[in-house]
C-alpha cells in the first residue's frame, strides 16, 4: 500500500454545550449532579400544548462563537424539526436549525507543529441537547446488554450548538490539533467549560482519502460522537489505510457510520449513513423566526474578550517572542495565563517563555494537569529563572531544581540549599578542583602551554563535570586561565 499517493481529507462538527444559567428553550435549571429528573418542567417533558420560548442568553453564547470563527451572523433565523425516535427525546424530535442557521462562513486557524492551518467554518447553528440515558446491569457499557436503562431529563433541552467544518483538515494530528485549539477558544469566550468527562463537547469526524493533488473529494464515512482527542486521532489514524486498501483493490467507499473500538483499534459500519430528508426536517411551527439586531452583533463583537489569534501577536509585539514560541504559548489561555504571570513576577521575557514551553509543559504533560494547575507557581518558577540569571544556580542544575521542586513541592531557594544544587562560585573550593583537574592531564597542559588555546574547553568540561554541573563556568575560566599561564 503506498499511502504517499493518496491524501486523507477530514471535516469535523463539533457539538458544544453552553452554560447558560437555564434551559434553550424553558426556564429549567442547567445544572450537573443534581438528583435525576428534578429540573423538568411540561415543555422539556415534551406535555400537550406546552410552548418553546427561545433562551436569549444561549443565542448570545452561540453567537459570540460564532463571531469569535469569523462567521456572519445571520439576522434571520429559522428553528426546525428534526425527526427520530430515541428514548432520550421525549418529543421524538429535536428542535434544531437547518437552511437558515445562526451563522455561516467562517474561518479558524490552529497550528500544528508550528504551522499556522487554515479551516473554514461552513456553519454554527443552535439546537438543544437529548437527555441522558443511563444503561444499568448486565454488561452495562452497552445498550443491548444491560439489564435496564434509565433516562435523566435534566440535561434534555440544554442549549447546544454545533459548528461545522469545510473538509479542509489535512491530517489525523491537524484534527486533534483543531479540536483543542477549538475548545480552547470556546473555554476561553467562556460559554462553556467544555468539560470532556461530562460530555459537554464531543464530535463527529468525516474522513475521506483521494489521489495526492486530486480536487475532487472522496467517499467519506463518518465516526460519530467521540469524546476523546486521542481516540479520534487513532481513529483517524485507522480508517485512513483501511480505505486506502479498499480502492486500490478496486473497491469503493461506503457512505457509512463506523464505530471505533479503542481495543482492537480498527474501525467497524454501524449503520449506512442517514441523510437530511431521513429526517423530515420541518419549520418549527411554534416558534416565530428569530430576528437578531445587528447592532446588538456588534455589542457582542465589541464586548468579546482577547482571543487567542490577537494574543499571539500581541506576544510577539510585547515580548519578542518568534512566531512559532508565541503560537505554543499564546494559544490556549490557561498557558498564556501561566506564562504572563511568570513574566510579571520579574522573569526575562526570553527565559520565561523557554521554561514555560520546555520544563513546566512537559510537567504539565506527564501529570496530566492543566496550565496554571501545575506543581511549580508561576511566582516560584519566576524565583527559579531569576536565580539563574543572577548565577545562583547553573542552567543545567536549574533543571534538577525544578524536577524537585515539584517532588517537594517546594521553594527553588529551599530546594537548592536542601540538595546542594547552587553553583559553586567559591574561589578556594574551586580552586581545588582545578588544580585536580590540571594535575591530571598532563598532556593537555603541554598542548595549552604550546599555544593551542582552546584546549581551555576541554579543561572547563571536566571541572564542571566534576562539579556534578554546578562550577560557575565564568570563575572556572577565570581560575583555569591563571593556573595554566603560571
Ligand atoms: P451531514 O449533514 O450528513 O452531516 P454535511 O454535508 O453537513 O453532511 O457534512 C458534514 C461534515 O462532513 C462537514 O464537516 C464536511 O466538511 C464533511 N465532509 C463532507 N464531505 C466530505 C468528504 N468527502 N470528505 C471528508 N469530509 C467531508
Ligand atoms: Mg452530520
Ligand atoms: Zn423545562
Amino acid at each position: 500500500m503506498n499511502n504517499g499517493a493518496w491524501e486523507p481529507v477530514i471535516g469535523l462538527e463539533m457539538h458544544v454545550e453552553l452554560d447558560t444559567q437555564t434551559k434553550m428553550f424553558c426556564g429549567c435549571a442547567v445544572t450537573k449532579g443534581d438528583a435525576p429528573n428534578v429540573h423538568t418542567c411540561p415543555v422539556c417533558l415534551a406535555h400537550p400544548g406546552a410552548l418553546p420560548v427561545v433562551n436569549r442568553r444561549a443565542v448570545e453564547y452561540a453567537a459570540r462563537i460564532a463571531l469569535a470563527l469569523d462567521c456572519t451572523v445571520q439576522a434571520r433565523n429559522i428553528f426546525h424539526r428534526k425527526n427520530y425516535f430515541y428514548p432520550d427525546l421525549p418529543k421524538a424530535y429535536q428542535i434544531s436549525q437547518y437552511d437558515e442557521p445562526l451563522a455561516t462562513d467562517g474561518s479558524f486557524e490552529y497550528w500544528v507543529d508550528g504551522e499556522l492551518l487554515r479551516c473554514r467554518i461552513n456553519r454554527v447553528h443552535m439546537e438543544e441537547d437529548a437527555a441522558k440515558l443511563i444503561h444499568a446491569g448486565g454488561d452495562a457499557g452497552r445498550i443491548a446488554g444491560s439489564d435496564s436503562s434509565m433516562v435523566d431529563f435534566n440535561r434534555g433541552g440544554t442549549p447546544l450548538i454545533e459548528i461545522v467544518t469545510e473538509p479542509d483538515i489535512p491530517s489525523p494530528e491537524a484534527a486533534r490539533e483543531f479540536l483543542q485549539q477549538l475548545r480552547n477558544l470556546v473555554v476561553e469566550l467562556g460559554v462553556s467549560e467544555c468539560n470532556m468527562e461530562e460530555g459537554q463537547i464531543r464530535w463527529d469526524a468525516n474522513i475521506s482519502v483521494r489521489p495526492q493533488g486530486s480536487e475532487e473529494l472522496g467517499t467519506r464515512t463518518e465516526l460519530k460522537n467521540m469524546n476523546s482527542f486521542r481516540y479520534l486521532q487513532q481513529a483517524l489514524d485507522a480508517e485512513i489505510p483501511r480505505q486506502i486498501g479498499v480502492l486500490e483493490a478496486g473497491g469503493t467507499i461506503d457512505l457509512e457510520t463506523l464505530h471505533f473500538d479503542p481495543d482492537t483499534g480498527t474501525t467497524t459500519p454501524l449503520r449506512s449513513k442517514e441523510e437530511a430528508h431521513d429526517y423530515r426536517y420541518f419549520p418549527e411551527p411554534d416558534l416565530v423566526p428569530l430576528e437578531i439586531d445587528p447592532v446588538w452583533v456588534e455589542g457582542l463583537r465589541a464586548t468579546q474578550p482577547e482571543l487567542p489569534a490577537a494574543r499571539v501577536e500581541r506576544f510577539i509585539a510585547d515580548y519578542g517572542l518568534s512566531r512559532a514560541d508565541a503560537g505554543v504559548l499564546g494559544s490556549s489561555g490557561a498557558l498564556a495565563g501561566f506564562y504572563e504571570e511568570v513574566v510579571a513576577a520579574g522573569a526575562g521575557a526570553k527565559p520565561a517563555a523557554n521554561w514555560t514551553m520546555g520544563e513546566y509543559l512537559a510537567h504539565l504533560n506527564a501529570a496530566g494537569l492543566e496550565a496554571g494547575h501545575g506543581h511549580v507557581t508561576a511566582e516560584r518558577l519566576a524565583r527559579l529563572v531569576k536565580l539563574v540569571e543572577d548565577g545562583t544556580v547553573s542552567t543545567s542544575a536549574a533543571k534538577e531544581v525544578f524536577a524537585r521542586m515539584i517532588e517537594d513541592r517546594a521553594e527553588p531557594e529551599a530546594t537548592i540549599e536542601k540538595h546542594g544544587l547552587g553553583q559553586i562560585s567559591d574561589t578556594a573550593e574551586l580552586e581545588a578542583i582545578v588544580a585536580e583537574v590540571v594535575a591530571a592531564n598532563p598532556a593537555q597542559v603541554e598542548q595549552y602551554r604550546g599555544g593551542k588555546q582552546q584546549v581551555i574547553g576541554f579543561f572547563v568540561g571536566q571541572v564542571m563535570k566534576a562539579s556534578g554541573g554546578r562550577a560557575n563556568p565564568q570563575v572556572v575560566n577565570d581560575l583555569l586561565r591563571r593556573a595554566l599561564d603560571a
